[in-house]
């Protein structure tokens, strides 16, 4: 018989949440001797907006701490299974190391990473658009943008230039299986006594005088904490609320749909073995390989393509639509001329969950004992190791005392020794100009 939770030890932290960012503050905590409970609604680790992920990990952000995080957290999903120390079950999930390559398009992105790579040490091959094409000889190499709907005549016209090559970084790729990765924390948190509780909804938040004294879920049990901390993903907002943690952000969440297509490789082409994963900005696309020699295409948000913004995370079509699959499909075939267009439409819809910059919030809140790694705009399944370690170091240093607010906490990488100024990613930032206000980040 399972002992309900309110009979159970209080823990020093409520997780709410067990996607990937919720499993590996997890397991960081636990790893400082935090004992945690992660409660979720679902029925097991990252079957939410993880699950949907196309774990893209790259590092071709718009700002030092964004590449930093990205660069670092690499490194620890390239030596998974020594990282995590603890055994699944299940198996392990992989980081396929395949590359990546950012197409310098006349969007200039590439203009804006090159010195932050230089600046932090991230390794990188700056190739010709000769080089390009031997690398990925299945590609167009033209320039066919700006991005444009289909309706436009000029996304039909033939482009008379040729991109100005690619920025190609080895050690990115992409990781095999989101979900396992999520369970994979969750069974290393386990291993260092964390806890688990699924099928759980949290319904609120006990405050008293500022200070945060318990959660209650949907069952009717009180779970006594003094720390909780926000993981919802595309229900951030609601739990943020719910603490009355909202009053004074300065950025906010909000979900929006984003769908991802999956089709077979053209014929010929043995695109799982040697397609790398590609940045599109000129088309507005990027994509992968995907097991079974196929594709997974999803878009990068260029500002022609309409915003499918959701008011409530549990009402969207789940299904993918015409008009998105048929945009996404065709902008790949511009790059990939011999593509087969499929008659059957594959893919999956989610949430993101973006904040006003499309950078993410990982912070403190006005309520004491209250944290949250939110935001993560379609862009931060890649950094859930780095995550779990900066808001473990994070919650660790305020329960202590230190004022975050006023004196940012900072880490420094192990593989780079840049130093990740926590203050990035502030709740009372002003909104950062310098991002592509795009899952590119
Ligand atoms: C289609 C798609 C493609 C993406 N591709 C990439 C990519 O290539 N690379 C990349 O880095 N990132 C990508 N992302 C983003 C990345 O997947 C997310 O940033 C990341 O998975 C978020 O993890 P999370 O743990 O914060 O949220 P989630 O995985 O959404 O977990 C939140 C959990 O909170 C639970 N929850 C919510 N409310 C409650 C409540 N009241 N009570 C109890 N539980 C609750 C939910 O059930 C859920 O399990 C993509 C996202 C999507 C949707």
């Amino acid at each position: 018989v399972a002992i309900p939770l309110s009979a159970q030890p209080s823990p020093d932290a409520v997780i709410v949440g067990a996607g990937v960012l919720g499993c590996a503050i997890a397991f960081e905590l636990t790893r400082r001797g935090c004992e945690t409970l992660n409660v979720d609604r679902l029925a097991a680790a990252g079957h939410g907006s993880t699950g949907s992920s196309s774990a893209i990990v790259r590092g071709h952000y718009s700002t030092h701490d964004a590449v930093a995080l990205a660069y670092e957290s690499a490194e620890r999903w390239r030596r998974w299974p020594d990282y995590l120390d603890a055994d699944d079950e299940s198996g392990h999930a992989q980081l396929v190391q395949r590359g990546s390559v950012l197409l310098k398009s006349s969007e200039r992105h590439y203009a804006k990473v090159i010195p932050l790579y230089d600046e932090i040490g991230v390794p990188y091959v700056d190739w010709s658009v000769d080089e390009l094409a031997l690398a990925m000889p299945m590609l167009d190499v033209r320039s066919f943008g700006p991005p444009r709907r289909l309706t436009e005549p000029e996304f039909w016209h033939e482009p008379e230039h040729l991109l100005d090559g690619a920025l190609f970084t080895p050690w990115s790729g992409y990781v095999n299986d989101p979900q396992l990765a999520a369970h994979n924390l969750q069974r290393a948190a386990e291993a260092h006594g964390g806890r688990f509780a699924f099928r759980q909804t949290l319904t609120d938040i006990l405050v008293e005088r500022g200070q945060v004294r318990g959660i209650c879920l949907d069952d009717g049990s009180v779970v006594r904490t003094p720390i909780v901390v926000n993981v919802a993903g595309p229900h951030s907002a609601h739990v943020n609320r719910l603490a009355g943690a909202d009053a004074d952000m300065r950025v906010r969440t909000r979900p929006l749909r984003h769908e991802v297509h999956h089709l077979p490789a053209p014929p010929g082409v043995d695109f799982e073995r040697d397609g790398l994963h590609v940045s599109d900005a000129d088309l507005g696309i990027d994509f992968r390989p995907e097991a079974g020699n196929n594709i997974s295409v999803g878009s990068e948000g260029p500002a022609c393509d309409p915003k499918d913004w959701i008011d409530d995370p549990d009402d969207f079509k789940r299904h993918v639509t015409e008009a998105v699959w048929e945009t996404q499909v065709f902008r790949l075939a511009r790059r990939l001329p011999a593509l087969r267009i499929p008659v059957a439409r594959k893919g999956v819809a989610d949430l993101y969950d973006v904040s006003d910059d499309w950078m993410p919030i990982y912070d403190r809140s006005a309520v004491e004992g209250f944290y949250m790694a939110v935001g993560t705009s379609g862009n931060q399944f890649k950094n859930a190791p780095m995550v779990g370690e900066l808001m473990a170091e994070l919650i660790t240093r305020c329960s202590l005392g230190h004022d975050h607010d006023t004196d940012p906490v900072r880490i420094a990488g192990d593989s780079t020794g840049a130093t990740i100024n926590l203050g990035s990613f502030s709740r009372l930032r002003d909104l950062d100009r310098r991002t592509s206000l795009s899952a590119m980040g």
